[in-house]
């Protein structure tokens, strides 16, 4: 298996991935065991040493049917569990994992409203991972999806959702285990992967390509709801009502990962700066939603010149990721002594 893929992105660990009919059901039974007493009131924790923390790994399994959704529903709705870890569970797979499903059929993959590439991209694989690799060589007429972008991001992803060290450990963290587990979960995939690339302007395709390449759980119906529309908000406001994004606040009240970062959450963390940045530049698209008020009315209150320099991190961060460097807290700084020379 290793010399037949060699050329293919992440590590093969067999151990990680349930093969069999037993494998599964013991990952059910490991999942309902260990996972889902602390399902729900941990679903939107995300912590360093534990990728998975208390998430069941089986979409993969239920996507290629070796379980089925009835009837891990059905078991759970009898398991002496916390409401929040009922409820939570059963909200993942009746509402989201259903609704994605719907959003997929009915928009025919988001083609009849978005316009198409032309061929399926493999974002950056081959000019980042391994030039060797190529994507089957037969593949007919195959488009290469949807590829909207409502806010009109159009940059391709860095190197280092590739592995290449970014600085921003959060960043860094999710993707080693992304490489070695072909997963994360919820979270990670929200706020940290899709916020961030949502945040640099990468275009919605290229990252719906990269989940599609990383994830073992990726089939079309349910990767692109989830990161088109989703996670970078690329078909504006047809599935979800706002864009999913966030400053080192989020991420440090949610997680360990800024413990363990070169970036201070609260000094000199370029995802804070990123974040207003975003809101500056979309203000057009965005400013008049009622779910973004509230940020809207702080951007207002951060005035024009810290405004600036959250426009001058934005363009330094996106250069150096873009060189395939790695940012150090010099990078972010040399923009806060600039600006403090150029404005007394
Ligand atoms: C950017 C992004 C990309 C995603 N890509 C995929 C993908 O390619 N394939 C995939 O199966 N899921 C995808 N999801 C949905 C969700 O993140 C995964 O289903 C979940 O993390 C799988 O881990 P788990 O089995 O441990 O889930 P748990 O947290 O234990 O949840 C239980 C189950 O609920 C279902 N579920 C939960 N949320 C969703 C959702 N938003 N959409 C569909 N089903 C959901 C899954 O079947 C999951 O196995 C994506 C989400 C985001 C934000
Ligand atoms: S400090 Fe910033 S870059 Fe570092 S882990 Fe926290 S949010 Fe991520």
């Amino acid at each position: 298996m290793h010399a037949q893929f060699a050329d293919h992105p992440g590590q093969i660990r067999p151990e990680s991935l349930p093969g069999t009919k037993q494998d599964a059901l013991a990952n059910w039974e490991w999942a309902k065991k260990y996972c889902l007493p602390l399902f729900g009131p941990y679903e939107d924790a995300m912590a360093q040493e534990e990728p998975g923390l208390f998430h069941t790994r089986i979409s993969a399994l239920l996507n290629i049917l070796r379980l089925l959704p009835r009837q891990v529903v059905k078991e759970v709705e009898t398991l002496q569990l916390p409401l929040a870890s009922k409820e939570g569970f059963i909200r993942q797979i009746l509402g989201w994992r259903e609704f994605v499903r719907h959003v997929h059929r009915e928009t025919q993959g988001f083609r009849k409203r978005t316009p198409k590439a032309v061929k399926p991209g493999d974002a950056g694989y081959t000019k980042w991972g391994n030039p060797r690799w190529r994507a089957s060589k037969n593949l007919g007429d195959l488009d290469g999806g949807a590829r909207p972008s409502f806010l009109g991001g159009k940059w391709s992803l860095p190197a280092a959702f590739w592995g290449v060290p970014s600085g921003l450990n959060c960043l860094d963290q999710v993707i080693k285990s992304v490489w070695e587990d072909s997963y994360s979960h919820h979270i990670t995939r929200l706020m940290v992967l899709s916020n961030i690339a949502t945040l640099l302007d990468v275009s919605p395709r290229d990252l719906t390509d990269w989940f599609w390449i990383a994830y073992t759980d990726a089939f079309d119906w349910v990767v692109e709801p989830n990161v088109l529309a989703m996670g970078t908000f690329g078909t504006g406001p047809v599935m979800t009502t706002k864009p999913y994004v966030s400053g080192a606040a989020y991420i440090n009240r949610m997680s360990n990962f800024c413990g363990n970062c070169e970036f201070n959450p609260k000094t000199n963390c370029p995802v804070t700066n990123l974040y207003w940045a975003f809101l500056e530049r979309h203000k057009l698209e965005l400013q008049t939603n009622p779910r973004l008020r509230l940020p809207f009315q702080n951007l207002k209150k951060r005035g024009q010149a810290k405004i600036q320099k959250d426009n001058e991190i934005y363009a330094v961060v996106r250069k150096v990721l873009a060189a395939s460097t790695r940012l150090t807290p010099q990078h972010v700084d040399s923009v806060h002594s600039n600006f403090l020379l150029d404005k007394p």
